[in-house]
């Protein structure tokens, strides 16, 4: 495992160079810089609302007017924001071939505003929401925050259309991320804690299937010390970026 100095860096550029076969994972931490809190942040959105509280289920099932007051906050964090440097240097790698698609956990659409075009939302986005009993969508309407948790036509309440904790993935995002995972021969991984399962399952199968992993986090995780063969330490918005452009450079 190498660290992120500038040699890790190049061969960073040179094993994605080398591949039209390269997949990336990204989470929470590649929308640090664009001023999403992930969940470690101190004064975060998730140091308010404690996630095992708030982004479940049974939470919702329970109390969806209280689920709703995070929700509405979630949506208002994410309505002005903007894709930073990493998501720009992801679908610029999609552009020239090195990786053909982006699997996020995140729930934030950045990859779209960044124009990255093959993109798995593992847990769903929050530009809309989902009536649990009959499946209508309708998009996330911020101006009816006052009225509590939104009705949907059927009388059921609406949740917003991501996945919480207590739900299954949808099998389309789940089969299609494996399958990736599975055939690549580099895998990115970019932001994440590798703690949210199965999400966090990827990486490791793509090593089972001979890939090489490249992580990008500013601090190490359960993947560093065991799967990654490529450590770039440091804010995504900057290491990726370098890669890209020292691929460019050749
Ligand atoms: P996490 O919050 O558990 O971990 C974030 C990781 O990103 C950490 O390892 C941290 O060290 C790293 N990090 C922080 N800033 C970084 C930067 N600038 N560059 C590179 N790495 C950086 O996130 P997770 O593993 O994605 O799990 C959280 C769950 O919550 C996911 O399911 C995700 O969908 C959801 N979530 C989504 C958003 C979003 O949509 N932007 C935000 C918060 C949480």
């Amino acid at each position: 495992m190498k660290h992120g100095d500038q040699a890790s860096l190049r061969e960073a550029a040179a094993l994605l160079q080398g591949t039209l076969n390269g997949i990336a994972v990204t989470g929470a931490g590649i929308s640090v810089e664009s001023g999403i809190p992930d969940f470690r942040s101190a004064g975060g959105l998730w140091s308010r609302y404690n996630p095992a509280e708030y982004a479940t289920m049974e939470a919702f099932l329970y109390n969806p007017d209280k689920v709703w007051e995070m929700w509405y906050e979630l949506a208002d964090t994410l309505k002005d924001v903007s894709p930073n440097p990493a998501h720009f240097a992801l679908a610029r790698l999609e552009e020239l071939g090195h990786i053909k698609a982006v699997i996020t956990q995140n729930i934030d659409a950045l990859h779209h505003h960044a124009g990255s075009k093959t993109i798995i939302e593992y847990h769903g986005n929050a530009d809309t929401i989902v009536c649990p009993a009959c499946r209508r969508r309708r998009p996330m309407d911020l101006s009816q925050r006052a009225l509590g948790a939104p009705r949907c036509e059927c009388g059921g309440y609406m949740k917003p259309d991501v996945v919480l904790f207590g739900e299954v993935i949808p099998e389309y995002a789940m089969t299609t991320s494996e399958r990736l995972a599975r055939g690549c021969d580099v895998l990115l991984v970019i932001g994440t804690s590798a703690t949210v399962y199965p999400a966090a399952s990827l990486p490791y199968l793509a090593k089972e299937g001979g890939a090489k992993v490249i992580e990008c986090n500013t601090e190490e995780t359960a993947f560093t010390n065991t799967i990654t063969d490529i450590f770039l330490q440091g804010p995504a918005g900057e290491t990726l970026p370098e890669v890209v452009r020292l691929i460019e450079a050749q």
